[in-house]
């Protein structure tokens, strides 16, 4: 297998990253990367992600079989990620808190209130809720399913978020990109309520976006 070890260094920053931001608490969250069109390489399972290492990756197949080390629970999920996005290169996955809260105050919200914020219909276009299903089974991936391939960022109900992107950096943006957005519309309800842009100007925003994507290439802003 080809020398991965500058992909490894570049997870251990976007993992330090998000750490720092306090979107992974204690052994939270895990980080993917698409080595080959067979092999992922994964952080490992039950260790704080603020202090891998390089020696700490698991590879596993895209077929879910464990070549090396001790892949995290929740790699159904990101399997499932890849089987169903070609583009996908790298897959985040994040505790959040102000996005879950959303989730656990507001149970029916299908989806973060877009139309009120330039940047996230500009940057990720939308942010689904994908409804809550047990950690680290099928049925995680089941839920994602329906959502994937038009969104590469999305919140998973009363758990936590999840990026999907060409690249590391694209995908910790959409991280970052959801819990900021979450934390502007939570100020904004607790100053007295959240407003929205006049349509004319999210049809705008949306055919911005449009044409942004239509290359495939550029998902998240
Ligand atoms: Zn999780």
């Amino acid at each position: 297998m080809f020398d991965d070890r500058v992909i490894r260094l570049k997870m251990i920053d976007a993992a330090k990253r998000l750490y720092q931001k306090n979107m992974l608490a204690a052994a939270d969250g895990n980080i993917s990367y698409k080595i080959s069109d067979d092999y992922i390489l994964m952080t490992p399972a039950g260790v704080s992600k603020a202090y891998i290492t390089p020696e700490d990756f698991a590879v596993i197949t895209l077929d879910n079989r464990i070549v090396s080390g001790n892949p995290s629970s929740e790699r159904l999920m990101h399997l499932g990620v890849y089987n169903k996005c070609p583009q996908a290169k790298c897959v985040v996955h994040a505790h959040p808190p102000t996005a879950i809260a959303w989730t656990i105050a507001k149970p029916d919200l299908t989806e973060l209130p877009s139309e009120c914020l330039s940047e996230l219909i500009l940057g990720v276009g939308r942010i689904p809720i994908a409804p809550y299903a047990r950690p680290g089974t099928v049925a995680m991936s089941d839920v994602l399913f329906p959502l994937l391939l038009e969104n590469p960022v999305m919140i998973l109900a009363r758990h936590g978020a999840l990026a999907w992107a060409g690249t590391l950096e694209e995908a910790v943006n959409g991280i970052e990109r959801l819990e900021h957005t979450a934390e502007i519309l939570l100020k904004a309800e607790m100053l007295g309520g959240i407003t929205y842009l006049p349509d004319v100007e999210v049809d705008y925003l949306k055919s911005k976006r449009k044409k942004m994507c239509e290359n495939g290439n550029v998902r998240i802003l």
